[in-house]
């Protein structure tokens, strides 16, 4: 499989505290000890220890010691997982810094795969609207940070859109709305900071990864607790599609929208540069992913179906979700099968969803 959304992993093993990892993300003592109090009773975080447990020969009881054993040659700990959950290659954004992460070329290395590391836009602006930019200066930043990236080899742009001041862009936003817009906002936090200025930066980002011929990935649907969810509707984007740079650009819709997986499903279809991408949804709702697949699959064509993992820090992460994909597929493969589809044709949408969409997107 290669992974078609990623981030990178942590720059050291030892004991692992899944607590630690999840949609919770506030700060402060209160949280983490909420986090420890509840962690053990969200499936993915049962499902993944059981599945650890069985991986390193041990009991779950004895999962923190056997990890803390096993990940002492961390490089070949995280190689083994990789080769175990069948991982060929890792579309990457590093803007995710969670957990004292290493580098995309640690990351590389350790997992021993080619990967394609991609822009994340909103951290540029931030910085830029958080020290008192112009909109003039904001899209300067934005483009030299791009041209940056290109001449690093990235592959891609990606956007939190979702997580800022949401996904109905305004495709009327121009440079005057955008100035106006950040003088007005200047009480407000920096994430709900110039909405004028980020639709108008984000179309033009789509612009610029139109003649790079690079993918977006757009956040759509759940995430963390910083997100709300209502303005994570892929729908919202609709406006944005139909402007001559949401036509132009590769878009991918990650997340497979959840729980908007026929909204998703219904873009890819009918608009021919937008894809649909299922990551995050086998690490964080893995008890139902055939059935998520399948809401996608029986709509969209097979070549605009990515998968992906969302792993981030811990490697386990990137290997449950890869596992519990594999597993998944078995399960739409039998009802493939039993609505009437030939073998060879189930066999090729495999191909297609796991590897090859990835691979003709990102050049891996
Ligand atoms: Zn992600």
């Amino acid at each position: 499989m290669i992974d078609s959304h990623c981030h990178p992993i942590a720059a050291a093993g030892g004991s692992l505290d899944l607590s630690a990892v999840g949609l919770d993300i506030e700060a402060g003592a209160e949280a983490d000890q909420r986090r420890r109090r509840l962690g053990p009773g969200r499936l993915w975080h049962e499902l993944l220890q059981v599945r650890l447990a069985a991986h390193l020969g041990c009991a779950v009881e004895g999962l923190a010691e056997a990890r803390a054993e096993a990940s002492r040659d961390w490089p070949a700990y995280v190689r083994r997982l990789f080769r175990h959950a069948e991982l060929e290659g890792l579309v990457v954004d590093p803007g995710w810094g969670g957990h004292a992460t290493a580098g995309l070329a640690v990351t590389a290395a350790a997992a021993g795969v080619p990967i394609r590391p991609i822009l994340r836009l909103e951290p540029v602006l931030d910085s830029a609207i958080a020290e008192g930019a112009t909109a003039w200066e904001c899209a300067t930043a934005l483009e030299a940070a791009v041209r940056e990236a290109a001449a690093e080899g990235y592959r891609g742009l990606k956007s939190i859109a979702a997580y800022r001041t949401g996904l109905a862009i305004d495709p009327s936003a121009d440079l005057g709305r955008a100035e106006a817009s950040l003088r007005r906002d200047r009480d407000l936090p920096v994430r709900r900071r110039g909405k004028a200025c980020r639709d108008w930066l984000l179309r033009a980002a789509l612009g610029w990864a139109a003649d790079l011929d690079w993918p977006v990935q757009m956040h759509t649907g759940f995430g963390d607790s910083e997100l709300r969810l209502a303005e994570a509707n892929p729908l919202l984007l609709d406006d944005l599609l139909l402007t001559s740079e949401g036509r132009g650009a590769t878009v991918v819709l990650i997340h497979g929208g959840y729980p908007w997986h026929e909204a998703v499903a219904h873009l890819a279809t009918v608009r021919p540069n937008v894809y649909a991408e299922c990551s995050l949804v086998p690490l964080f709702a893995p008890g139902l992913v055939a059935d998520r697949l399948l809401r996608i699959l029986e709509l969209a064509p097979a070549a605009k179906v990515l998968l992906g993992t969302d792993g981030h820090g811990q490697p386990e992460t990137h290997w449950f979700a890869a596992r519990t994909l594999q597993d998944a597929f078995c399960a739409v493969r039998d009802r493939c099968h039993a609505l009437g589809a030939r073998p060879s044709w189930v066999d090729e949408v495999e191909t297609a969803i796991f590897r090859a969409n990835t691979a003709r997107l990102y050049g891996l």
